[in-house]
């Protein structure tokens, strides 16, 4: 049951209602949930932040003992809860299993962020009726190439490749070939690679 579909927007901003934040954290990882697979039983999930620098866009920060992680929201989402669901719902594809970023670990993959794009405006319009548009070229193609998977139980496919590598960013070419065997094989190629470059640092 998709309790999403009941979230009403609240009257007040996003950045005055931790309340009703955090009931929307809940309802959408319950959904993802729901659609993906068990979180990460090991990792806490905790109430959306948002961040104080303009520059900053939306993030996952963990906490300092990795136990648990919460979505860092951006400034434009504290005063638009069309921001905060597009970005909240992003967020907790990461937050199933959070992991630190790099550089200190290889971060997520090209398939792990073309779901969460897709869960995101998938969510956007289960909320407000509409699918808003990929305003990156970067995300776009990450949703682009993930699309390619499959066409009919997209999610499903995508659920079933999660829960046989362990995590999103540990797919591998056998297990999206053997979900997706109509998926080219350079398309899958491009899925598993890093999305974020960045070299890891030795701790
Ligand atoms: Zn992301």
């Amino acid at each position: 049951m998709n309790t999403l579909k009941n979230f009403k927007i609240p009257e007040s901003l996003p950045k005055d209602s931790p309340q009703e934040l955090w009931n929307l954290q809940r309802q959408l990882d319950k959904y993802a949930q729901s659609i993906f697979g068990p979180r990460n039983s090991k990792k806490k999930l905790l109430a959306p932040e948002f961040n104080a620098d303009a520059a900053e866009g939306p993030h996952v920060s963990n906490t300092i003992d990795l136990d648990g992680g919460y979505a860092s929201l951006s400034t434009v989402a504290s005063t638009s809860w069309y921001a905060t669901v597009y970005e909240l719902a992003h967020e907790t594809i990461h937050l199933l299993d959070p992991r630190p970023a790099p550089p200190f670990a290889k971060g997520s993959n090209w398939f792990e962020e073309g779901i969460a794009v897709e869960f995101a405006l998938h969510c956007t319009e289960i909320v407000f009726g509409e699918r808003p548009a990929i305003n990156s070229p970067t995300y776009e193609t990450a949703w682009n190439l993930t699309k390619k998977i499959v066409e009919a139980k997209f999610f499903n496919d995508c659920k079933n490749i999660r829960l046989e590598c362990g995590h999103f960013a540990d797919a591998n070419f056998h297990v999206i070939k053997k979900h997706a065997p109509k998926c080219d094989s350079r398309v899958i190629i491009e899925l598993i690679k890093r999305f974020d470059n960045t070299p890891i640092q030795n701790v």
